[in-house]
């Protein structure tokens, strides 16, 4: 394959998102990596993660609930999606590529792969209301949380 031809604005989006660990959308980055490139497009925002994610730079997940996001940790990984708070952690388990031999064993084809997440509650929402909810900075937050600058009306 071809090297790709350098992009300040591709290395901006792998940047932004080798910081954040709540596994953003599109529209999060294009929100964020607009406010240091105030000209790129959302399209824009759109090919270049399709384009690292060709290129194994980055991650794109799909946990079943209708929109992709994107990992900048590519190492082999599970993901919880929170059915409360919307937000997606990183699970710490084994690795489970066993089920492979399991979906092979009265299988007369070919098993290539699989694509395994889970779903449940995260331990910020787990926790009693007041102790998880609205702490600044976590990965548990839905990614709209933006807190109000200036309070009221
Ligand atoms: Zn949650
Ligand atoms: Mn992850």
């Amino acid at each position: 394959m071809a090297a790709r031809k350098h992009s300040r604005q591709r290395d901006s989006i792998k940047e932004f998102l080798m910081t954040r660990e709540d596994h953003p959308t599109a529209d999060v980055i294009y929100r964020n990596v607009r406010q240091r490139s105030p000209s790129i497009s959302l399209g824009t925002v759109y090919r270049n993660l399709t384009l690292l994610a060709q290129d194994g730079e980055i991650s794109r997940l799909n946990l079943g609930d209708g929109v992709d996001r994107f990992d900048g940790d590519t190492s082999p990984h599970y993901h919880l999606l929170c059915e409360k708070c919307g937000g997606v952690v990183d699970l710490e388990m084994e690795d489970i590529s066993s089920v492979l031999e399991k979906a092979a064993a009265h299988f007369d084809g070919h098993v290539a792969g699989h694509v395994t997440y889970f779903y449940g509650t995260c331990g910020r929402c787990t926790k009693p209301e007041g102790l998880g909810a609205g702490l600044p900075g976590g990965t548990g937050l839905p990614e709209d949380t933006a807190l109000p600058e200036g309070s009221g009306a």
